[in-house]
């Protein structure tokens, strides 16, 4: 199966369309994104009609914004981990904590107003089993890693790209270069999962803000040997 990752920005996040047989969205940028991203689609050349499933990384507003929109246009399912089904119904928020300076002062500007978007029900809930992508025509997974939020999803293809949604950040508004996300709810998880990745034998990270960066990068920032 030939798959490929097509990524493109809604607002100061970065989403992607894994291509295969059919096409997986994965997040769904910030609110009232949809004109944006129907014309990224045509930029793109993808038919909206082939996206089938919108994986949702998290349940915060600049991941989960247009989801609702985006169903209705593309009639495809939205998944989302089990455990953050209420904050995309409802209007409940995970607050991370900042981990470095600039998220501890950003942290009360940007999520204590409770930024808000459409709220909807999601289709698939997902636990913490891998939940292969085979159905779609696409070689990979969607895996539990939890850290940014308790729900946090990734998606590993087996040609050794993985989306991983804020367990990193590489790019402005938060970071100039790729490194841990800025905000976590549980940072020492996340350098869990960084492991658990390069484990895996993921070569290219593609994350939830920014510009994708080679796994090496993550050793390195882990103190692997060898990488310095
Ligand atoms: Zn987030
Ligand atoms: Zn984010």
């Amino acid at each position: 199966m030939k798959t490929e990752i097509k990524s493109f920005n809604l607002g100061v996040t970065s989403c992607y369309l894994i291509c295969g047989k059919d096409v997986v969205l994965v997040d769904s940028g910030m609110p009232d994104k949809l004109h944006l991203f129907q014309k990224e689609l045509a930029r793109l050349e993808v038919d909206p009609m082939r996206i089938r499933m919108i994986v949702l990384t998290h349940s915060h507003f600049d991941h989960c914004g247009s989801a609702s929109d985006i169903r209705k246009l593309t009639g495809a399912k939205i998944a989302i981990h089990e455990s953050e089904r209420d904050c995309v119904e409802h209007d409940s928020v995970l607050i991370p904590k900042g981990v470095n300076m600039l998220g501890k002062i950003t942290k009360p500007l940007i999520f204590s107003f409770k930024i808000s978007f459409p709220k909807f029900t999601p289709d698939i809930l997902l636990n913490n089993s891998p939940y292969p992508l085979t159905d779609y025509g696409i070689d990979g997974y969607i895996m539990h890693t939890p850290g940014h939020t308790i729900g946090s999803l990734s998606i590993i293809l087996n040609s050794g790209e993985a989306i991983v949604g804020c367990m990193a950040h590489n790019g402005l508004p938060f970071r100039l270069k790729p490194g841990l996300p800025i905000y976590a709810q549980d940072i020492n998880a996340i350098k869990e999962n960084w492991k658990i990745l390069i484990d895996k034998g993921v070569t290219t990270v593609f994350p939830g803000h920014g510009k994708p960066f080679p796994v090496e990068i993550m050793k390195r920032k882990l103190n692997y040997p060898d990488t310095k």
